[in-house]
């Protein structure tokens, strides 16, 4: 069956017309085997994992234990602790390693770049620590200024980058960024959230200490992700949140820990939405990704250059590593308002701040229209996409 014809959602219309997708940086698609997989672990091994020997129970921890095995297989990790998405992983490194390993007067270094995921939990550690934040800045030409980046890394205990930007796309220059963080003893985070829906990475030879990403941007369920953590960085971790499942021995006086990932995952886990991924994981090795990807920032930049030539200004580059993502903002028509006109024609789209406030007031703007592709989205969305640009140009500018 063709790709796109494995996602049913695809086949729905949207006010009249027929739905076009372009919403993927936000959450993306999920194709039949994905939901098939979950409804099968509710409707035949529902249990929960770890601690029981019937059936349903081994069923149950199979399936969650294989989400991990995918994951070390496809990134070629060690380690890969699941968490809830991006977001708990980044928070997850701030409590797990930072509490243990920074103190006061230490730095960390952002960029300017970041999602809020990246920003926030650095910012309360910092508070709670009194640890110095820099930001490396964001030029004009949408890319990091890595002569700041130099500058800034002085001292810096731990770097946190965006793989592939939310609002613009734009990937970094990772391999630059590890090498000369370790050089200075710096530890790397990636917040690979819109980097590995992309692209594969192999996070042993990549490098980088820690790597974030969530399962619902690449075909996967919502409420999942993971964290990466290189072996030696994860025996710096001490454990955050407490609980079952986590623990060697509870006794009055005190407990031990497990030594692998469950140290980090306390509580029932999310069994149905490792299930989905593990799904997710496999059938996102029936097809290119490489392939696909060349095709999608050939059609982002193609879309880039038609919106440009309409007199509206787009915030991205579109180069062969970036994400097939368009920000862009009309002269005269309100975000909002351009929005719903296209949803009116079954366009999907997303205006705001795409969580990256920093980013915007850098580039002097408060939100942008964002037009996102992904593996299902074809050329003639994309056409269709910038004739209707055309026409809402024509009537309401
Ligand atoms: N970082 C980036 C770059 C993102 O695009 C997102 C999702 N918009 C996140 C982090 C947060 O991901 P989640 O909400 O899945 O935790």
């Amino acid at each position: 069956m063709a790709l796109r014809d494995q996602f049913p959602i695809l086949q729905r219309e949207v006010n009249g017309y027929p739905l076009v997708y372009l919403d993927n940086a936000a959450t993306t698609q999920k194709p039949q085997v994905v939901i098939d997989a979950m409804n099968a672990y509710y409707s035949e091994s529902n249990a929960n994992v770890h601690r029981a020997v019937h059936t349903l129970a081994g069923e149950a921890t199979e399936g969650y234990e294989s989400c991990r095995t995918k994951l070390k297989q496809r990134f070629n990790a060690s380690k890969a602790i699941i968490t809830s998405g991006t977001t708990e992983a980044i928070n997850l490194v701030a409590h797990a390693w930072g509490r243990a390993n920074l103190q006061k007067g230490d730095a960390i270094l952002l960029t300017e770049m970041e999602h809020h995921s990246d920003i926030v939990p650095w910012q309360m550690l910092a508070e709670e620590r009194g640890i110095e934040l820099r930001y490396v800045p964001v030029t004009q030409h949408f890319t990091l200024d890595m002569e700041a980046f130099t500058h800034a890394l002085d001292g810096a205990k731990l770097v946190c980058v965006v793989h592939t930007s939310n609002v613009l796309g734009v990937r970094n220059p990772l391999e630059e960024i590890i090498e000369a963080s370790h050089k200075v003893g710096a530890k790397v985070l990636i917040d690979a959230a819109q980097g590995v829906p992309h692209s594969t990475v192999d996070f042993t030879a990549f490098g980088a200490d820690f790597m974030a990403f969530s399962a619902h941007k690449m075909c996967g369920p919502t409420g999942i992700g993971a964290l990466l953590v290189q072996p030696d960085a994860f025996e710096e971790m001490q454990p955050f949140m407490g609980g079952g499942d986590m623990i060697e021995t509870v006794t009055i006086e005190g407990s031990t820990y497990q030594t692998n990932e469950h140290k980090f995952e306390a509580g029932t886990p999310r069994i149905a939405e490792a299930i989905g991924w593990s799904a997710a994981l496999d059938w996102m090795n029936t097809f290119d990704l490489d392939a696909e990807h060349a095709r999608l920032i050939e059609i982002a930049a193609w879309v880039a250059q038609e919106l440009r030539s309409m007199g509206i200004t787009v915030y991205g580059r579109h180069g062969e590593h970036d994400a097939a993502v368009v920000s862009f903002l009309h002269p005269t028509i309100n975000s909002e308002d351009m929005a719903h006109l296209l949803d009116a024609r079954g366009y999907a789209v997303r205006t705001g701040h795409h969580c990256a406030q920093p980013l915007l007031t850098r580039l002097g703007i408060s939100g942008t229209v964002r037009a996102s592709f992904y593996i299902y989205n074809t050329r003639k969305e994309a056409e269709g996409f910038v004739q209707e640009m055309k026409e809402i140009t024509e009537k309401f500018a």
